[in-house]
């Protein structure tokens, strides 16, 4: 019993960790399925989503880690509404890209596409069908993470990139590894693609971390994208390599960006500015650049700077 309730317990609090982080939610969620903070409701059918028909819409989101009367809701304590009435669309192939101080709610709004929580008041639709009523399973089948610090499992590089299409064969992982650019340093190695990685292995970077995730959406090729941009400086060489590798993979893709940097957000079909759970400003970068409003001071006192971090501004 106590060598079973140890593991557990560890799996658990990992869990909590990642999903806090937004850290590689799909890996986690897989092995944690068990735990689940929401359940789908009685009947729920698969989403069903059609060739081009990825629309993701927000219609009029309020939410609350701890809404009055759930379980870790203090009885004292009114609930803090984190997001408030929130409202945008990502139409089907097109980026929304999201900038906002720490804590505004951006990686809340990932959390929920993915439906790690349901939504207190309003509504989340993709393909025009809400998230609450379709399996949870088929929504996170049509998301792909890139988180900003990816966790691999303690295996080879093969597995960690083919986790994205379990079953698929080493050519087929290769040429993912290459469109991620992450092919020639694998191969660098000795074991190449049966090198270990992880805590117990080969430690990858920040970068080469990112690309093995590429490389796992690359086969997933689901129609939904997330990518939350690292923070961590990585070298700016890198960094815009890795930045042409995201916008190519997320090509045609419906795409949310929480963003840190001017590059992502100058072409997303809107940017919405968050401040404490609002969006505070929306639009092109040109429109927000001529209202001359948050996002332009932003602009302004980042434009300076080499590695440009939008939610520290
Ligand atoms: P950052 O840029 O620092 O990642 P963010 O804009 O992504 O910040 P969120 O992580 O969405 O911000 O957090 C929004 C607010 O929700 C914060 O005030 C945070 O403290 C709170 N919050 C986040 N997760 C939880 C949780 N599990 N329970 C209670 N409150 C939470």
């Amino acid at each position: 019993m106590i060598q079973l309730y140890i593991p557990l317990n560890f799996l658990g609090v990992i869990y909590r960790e990642i999903k806090q982080s937004l850290t590689d939610l799909e890996k986690m969620f897989t092995l944690m399925e068990r735990e689940r903070e929401i359940a789908d409701v009685p009947g729920a059918q698969p989403l069903r989503l059609h060739a081009g028909d990825a629309a993701v819409r927000f219609e009029h989101v309020t939410f609350s880690y701890d809404p009055a009367g759930s379980a870790g809701a203090a009885a004292d304590k009114p609930a803090r509404t984190i997001l408030h009435d929130i409202s945008f669309e990502i139409p089907a192939g097109k980026t929304v890209a999201v900038v906002g101080p720490s804590g505004s709610g951006k990686s809340t709004l990932a959390r929920l596409l993915y439906r790690f929580y349901d939504v207190q008041q309003g509504c989340i639709l993709i393909g025009g069908e809400d998230i609450k009523q379709v399996t949870q399973a088929s929504v996170r089948a049509a998301i792909g993470i890139v988180p900003q610090d990816t966790v691999l499992f303690n295996d080879t590089v093969e597995y960690n990139i083919a986790y994205g299409r379990p079953g698929c064969s080493r050519e087929v992982v290769e040429t993912a590894a290459k469109a991620a650019h992450i092919h020639a340093f694998i191969s660098s190695t000795p074991k190449g693609y049966d090198t270990m990685v992880g805590e117990r292995g080969l430690k990858l970077s920040g970068g080469e971390k990112q690309r093995v995730a590429i490389a796992r959406t690359l086969l997933k090729n689901p129609p939904i994208l997330i990518f939350d941009e690292a923070t961590s400086a990585l070298d700016s060489a890198n960094e815009r390599a890795i930045q042409a590798e995201l916008q190519s993979v997320a090509q045609n893709k419906t795409t949310l960006v929480i963003a840190h940097r001017l590059s992502t957000v100058v072409d997303a079909h809107e940017i919405l500015v968050m401040d404490t759970g609002r969006i505070i400003e929306r639009g092109t970068h040109g429109a927000l650049m001529a209202q001359g409003g948050r996002y332009a001071q932003m602009w302004a006192l980042q434009q300076s700077a080499e590695v440009v971090d939008l939610a520290a501004a």
